[in-house]
């Protein structure tokens, strides 16, 4: 059966209709695919680009905050040009510029336990892009209660990790049932981060998102990948969901979105 391309969309998605892990099958897929990336900074930057560049239908970019000229050091997806713009407006405008096929939804808003649920329902898979534990834990949750796909990235200094959360394999609470004190990790303004460390988990996480959707390869499912610039290793370490995670253990006490105090008992800052 031929798949119903343009003459554009066969040049340009020439090398994925060659390979044959994607081929014109993962391809429509591809384009039919709806994906959510919450934080359009650092690790949502490198995430947009590729999954823009591979054809996904529809993206969804969600960020509160404007473009800042230190943000440019590693947010690629942003340029002098949207200095002081709402980031979703500037990225969207790179991501359309880059393929015009895309369509994007923009959500200049902060993504918290009133909206999230609305707004993930929307999308097939959630790209983690945020820079903060109470986001993490928010978007964990509210992926698993939609029983959503949530890959996962963070980073810190030289250091990065991403992992897949799939609805019933473990989720962001199974690995980090608590998260850190309040100010026991430092934000990246003061410890800093390397330029091109999100470019490589965030990529990373592109490539994760593309596997997901064609349901090809093996996926960093029930495994997380630990990154270490400096010294440029690779690590993988394993987990299991765990049978007493209040949201996706064997007897859940979490049925809806919470505040983060709630659950944890410990405030943690944006
Ligand atoms: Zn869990």
């Amino acid at each position: 059966m031929a798949a119903p391309f343009t003459a554009d969309q066969r040049q340009r998605y020439a090398r994925h209709l060659a390979l044959a892990e994607i081929g014109p099958g993962g391809q429509q897929r591809l384009m039919q695919a709806r994906v959510l990336i919450v934080g359009v900074g650092a690790l949502g930057s490198p995430a947009a680009l590729y999954l823009a560049a591979a054809g996904v239908g529809t993206l969804g970019l969600a960020d509160h905050d404007r473009v800042r000229l230190s943000n440019l050091q590693r947010q690629v997806i942003h340029s002098m040009q949207g200095l002081d713009q709402s980031k979703v407006q500037g990225a969207a405008r790179t991501v359309l510029s880059l393929n015009p096929d895309v369509s994007v939804e923009t959500f200049a808003e902060t993504v918290d336990a009133h909206n999230a649920m609305e707004l993930l329902r929307r999308f097939d898979v959630i790209v983690d892009g945020t820079d903060s534990f109470a986001a993490r834990y928010l978007l964990s949750d509210a992926a698993y209660l939609l029983r959503k796909p949530l890959v996962h990235g963070s980073i810190f200094r030289i250091e990065g990790q991403v992992t897949v959360f799939l609805p019933g394999r473990g989720c962001y609470r199974c690995l980090y049932p608590q998260p850190p004190p309040p100010g026991a990790i430092e934000a990246s303004e003061q410890v800093g981060v390397l330029a091109a460390l999100p470019g490589i988990i965030g990529t990373i996480q592109a490539a994760e998102t593309i596997k997901l959707i064609t349901g090809v390869g093996d996926g960093l499912v029930n495994r997380v990948l630990l990154h270490d610039t400096m010294a440029m290793t690779f690590h993988e370490v394993r987990y299991r969901r765990n049978r007493d995670c209040p949201v996706c253990g064997d007897r859940p006490s979490v049925h809806a979105l919470v505040d983060q105090h709630a659950v944890n008992g410990v405030e943690v800052g944006r």
